[in-house]
């Protein structure tokens, strides 16, 4: 009788585990899932590839900008591409389903191009970072941190130059 009882209380009980395959699973915010990168605030800077524990990051170099690939069959989630990144381009995702069959791990990728600026005075092609980014130049390219027209190095210190001696330009 005893049993019945209990039986008849479990099904009475609201479920206690989720439904999956039937309904999404909760995640909690500090899950560290998929990687993505947002192409607008990336800079080309190429710290997160640096810091990556297992090389699933690479910049190349193209003509209209730099491109950022991720393996994300490579990827641990250790999250340090996204602690390191200077502009918060990097994010670290709950997003947890990367199944995939090993024939497809090399498709498992997202590819970003992080546009290059052009310099107002020459025409030359830089990257200008966002925020408080320090200028460095690591992949060959002028980067700068000036909020208003993008200027190379050369035309920054020229236009500086005609501002001391008061030229109007
Ligand atoms: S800005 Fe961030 S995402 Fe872009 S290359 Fe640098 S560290 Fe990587
Ligand atoms: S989370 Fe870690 S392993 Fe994955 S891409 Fe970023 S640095 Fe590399």
């Amino acid at each position: 009788m005893g049993f019945l009882k209990k039986i008849i209380s479990n099904l009475l009980k609201p479920p206690r585990t989720e439904a999956f395959p039937f309904a999404p699973p909760q995640t909690p915010a500090s899950y560290r899932g998929k990687v993505v990168v947002t192409a607008e605030k990336c800079v080309g800077c190429s710290t997160c590839a640096r810091v990556c524990v297992s090389s699933a990051i690479d910049l190349v170099e193209e003509k209209d900008g730099i491109a950022l690939t991720i393996w994300h069959s490579k990827c641990t989630f250790c999250g340090l591409c996204a602690y390191y990144c200077p502009t918060d381009a990097m994010t670290v995702t709950n997003e947890w389903d990367l199944s995939h069959r090993n024939e497809q791990k090399f498709a498992i990728a997202d590819t970003i191009v992080a546009k290059y600026q052009v310099c107002v005075d020459c025409g030359e092609a830089l990257m200008v970072p966002h925020g408080g980014v320090i200028s460095s130049s690591i992949i060959g390219h002028e980067r700068l941190n000036q909020k208003d027209a993008p200027r190379c190095n050369k035309c920054r210190r020229v236009q500086k130059a005609r501002q001391i001696a008061g030229v109007r330009i």
